[in-house]
């Protein structure tokens, strides 16, 4: 795209300005020397190009203490772009803003059945969006991109949904395209677990680990994978369906088609008509966790058969993948060492131990947030430098051949 030879003065300056603005994006804020540090650039130059960042507008720079010694925080400030979140689950909405400092300056939620029509789904989308724009006092222009994540299966190029049978009321629809339209600002979009993946990496308990897996247990069973920082979509999109790996040939049928996949043993629909003739069919994960928080035996064995069998797909996740760390999202998580000490169990019976050695299993610190942080996470990673750059570009010496 640019017109500098590579190699040239201005392309290696502005290839090193990229650099910089990549890792303070990602990270909300870094000291200079931990930017050298993520981007391998001299002390000398990051000192550099942050004090020509700071002139530009581009970054703000704090005094802050590293280890006991003076350091200089430096965020992407507050003022150089808003980025939005838009979160749909099967029975939620959820909206929150954030500006590029990683600060989150609003956020709302609503119930919504989501699985029921994407033009409705959209409409209060838009609605909400606007409303709280409207609220925190932004202005529309300073909208960098907005992250929409959606409960199924998703063409995260194309925008259009992968399977039906998951959301049927949003057969043929491209909800990308569609609220890019509406709010008219770019729209990126993918799926639930993913979002969560990212949330968590960004924001919450994933933090500095670079090869992650975030493991959601709700209606179904998903992973998000990160894989040396980057989410792992594969080139259908669908890398991650931990919910089918097979446990048991002559298992339940799963709604996929198959029989005895890992989601026939832990999913909401499948365990929790388990526990009805007990507690009643309008029973939650978020009230299973709380009865078997307060000692019924029931649910507590009904937790720990489900981290068991979780552990069996996670150990499968290290012997193929071999993640430094695997986050439990979803109201399960709130069970706490219930869910966990299982998992961990199953992981160490079933992985090879030296994949399985350094995997640390901790429950997501995000809870329902995940996605919706994830969704603002998605735009800072996507958004590309090009708008904070590009007002100001820097001087271009004439083409060297
Ligand atoms: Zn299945």
């Amino acid at each position: 795209m640019g017109v500098e030879t590579p190699g040239s003065q201005s392309s290696l300056h502005r290839a090193n300005l990229e650099r910089v603005v990549r890792a303070v994006r990602m990270a909300g804020s870094l000291t200079q020397a931990e930017i050298a540090r993520s981007t391998g650039l001299s002390a000398a130059t990051v000192s550099n190009i942050v004090r020509e960042l700071k002139d530009g507008g581009t970054v703000d720079v704090t005094p802050t203490s590293s280890g006991g010694r003076r350091a200089r925080s430096v965020s992407l400030s507050g003022d150089a772009g808003i980025v939005v979140g838009v979160d749909f689950g099967h029975t939620h909405l959820r909206v929150a803003i954030g500006n590029l400092a990683h600060r989150v300056l609003a956020e709302e939620a609503e119930p919504l059945d989501v699985d029921a029509s994407a033009a409705q789904g959209l409409d209060r989308a838009e609605h909400l969006v606007n409303t709280l724009i409207a609220k925190a006092g932004i202005s529309r222009d300073k909208i960098v991109g907005v992250g929409l994540g959606v409960p199924g299966p998703i063409d995260v190029e194309s925008g259009v949904l992968g399977s039906t049978a998951i959301l049927p009321g949003w057969a043929g629809t491209n909800p990308r395209d569609d609220l890019s339209a509406r709010l008219g600002v770019p729209v990126y979009v993918d799926n639930d677990a993913n979002l969560g993946a990212l949330g968590e990496l960004v924001w919450g308990a994933g933090r500095g680990a670079t090869d992650l897996a975030y493991i959601k247990v709700a209606s179904g069973v998903g992973a998000g994978l990160v894989i040396k920082g980057q989410i792992y979509r594969g080139p259908g999109g669908t890398a991650g369906e931990i919910g089918h790996i097979t446990l048991d040939e002559s298992g339940p049928v799963c709604r996929c088609g198959n029989r005895g996949c890992l989601e026939t043993f832990t999913a909401a629909r499948y365990v929790l008509p388990l526990l009805h003739s007990a507690h009643g069919t309008d029973l939650t994960v978020a009230r299973m966790v709380q009865l078997a928080k307060d000692g019924d035996p029931g649910c507590r064995r009904v937790i720990v058969d489900v981290g068991r069998h979780i552990g069996s797909g996670v150990a499968n996740l290290c012997n193929l993948l071999n993640p430094s760390r695997v986050v439990l999202g979803g109201d399960l998580a709130d069970s706490g060492e219930l869910v966990l000490a299982p998992i961990r169990e199953s992981v160490s019976r079933y992985a090879i131990p030296s994949a399985a050695r350094q995997l640390e299993v901790v429950p997501g610190a995000l809870g329902s947030r995940a996605e919706v942080l994830g969704a603002l996470a998605l735009v800072l990673s996507e958004m590309g430098d090009s708008t904070l750059l590009d007002e100001a570009p820097p001087a271009r010496t004439a083409l060297i051949v």
